[in-house]
């Protein structure tokens, strides 16, 4: 961590409208203008904004993604001022979003992996600016599972109510990953889209990142909880949502995140859905394919 906030409000999670927060950044955080790490040159307009680099940045609800409200509200011009490093989806449904050094990669349905420009916009996603808190080797993780109960392991010491960002940097032996291909209005949910327009890329001997996102319990009725990785190769050709796989030698880099800064999108189909309704069965499906 560069920094520990000024202050903590997690307790008072930032809820504002997608379209006009830009920023978000809290009173009394620091700016980050001089931080060698920066990724993506501020526009003008936004000159002035302090960037949060401890909090995790979420664009609407998985629930909400669910429910196929996949209209993309914020882009991926306004993700970059958020983070540097995540995950998530593109407008329609269009494939897995991997943030990788501030740059936004699509692991599209066809195979394909395309650097996406700012004008792309996102339904769903999760960034943040990834600073170390600490390293963790996690080679010879012979499943996802087993990879996942090494994560948990290090979460349940540094406290297991916070959100976190990993990436893990390496080799692996397998990865399983998938993605989907675009959806065309009306929107199905995502179940149905996944059933109809899932492919599945079997990755054998391959280096590169994952990234992911942990989510604490509480979180469960806005995102899952617990973990959710991407995945993209080293040379930016293949990639996806992880399902399962197998580390060769691989370092985790884990950063602890305080706060929680949430874009909800304002639309219309945002604002007449019921999120009273318990969807754990289908975000489950939609993460596990299970
Ligand atoms: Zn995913």
């Amino acid at each position: 961590m560069l920094r520990k906030s000024v202050t903590s409000v997690l307790a008072g999670a930032v809820l504002t409208g997608a379209i006009a927060l830009g920023g978000c950044a809290q009173p009394g955080t620091q700016a980050n203008t001089q931080s060698g790490a920066q990724s993506g040159a501020q526009p003008a307009e936004n000159a002035t904004e302090t960037q949060n680099r401890e909090a995790l940045y979420q664009v609407s609800l998985l629930q909400s993604l669910t429910e196929g409200d996949f209209e993309g509200s914020v882009t991926v011009g306004d993700l970059k001022k958020h983070g540097d490093t995540g995950i998530g989806t593109f407008d329609g449904l269009d494939g897995e979003l991997v943030m990788l050094d501030g740059k936004v990669w699509q692991a599209a349905g066809d195979g394909s992996v395309n650097l996406m420009e700012d004008t792309a916009t996102i339904p769903f996603g999760n960034v943040t600016f990834l600073d170390s808190d600490e390293t963790l080797d996690v080679s010879g993780a012979a499943s996802f599972e087993a990879l996942l109960k090494q994560l948990d392991g290090r979460v349940a010491e540094l406290g297991i109510n916070n959100f976190y960002a990993v990436r893990i940097d390496g080799t692996f032996d397998k990865m399983n990953v998938r993605s989907e291909h675009k959806q065309e209005k009306p929107y199905p949910t995502i179940v149905d889209a996944l059933a109809a327009d899932q492919t599945f890329f079997n990755l054998e001997k391959v280096e590169g990142s994952m990234v992911g996102v942990y989510c604490p319990p509480y979180a469960s009725s806005m995102n899952s909880a617990g973990w959710h990785f991407h995945f993209v190769t080293a040379d930016r050709k293949q990639g996806g949502h992880v399902l399962d796989c197998q580390v060769g030698k691989a370092t985790a880099t884990i950063d602890k995140t305080k706060e929680f800064d949430l874009a909800l999108p304002g639309s219309q189909k945002f604002e007449s859905t019921d999120f009273t309704v318990d969807r754990t069965a289908d975000v489950k499906k939609a993460e596990t394919n299970e």
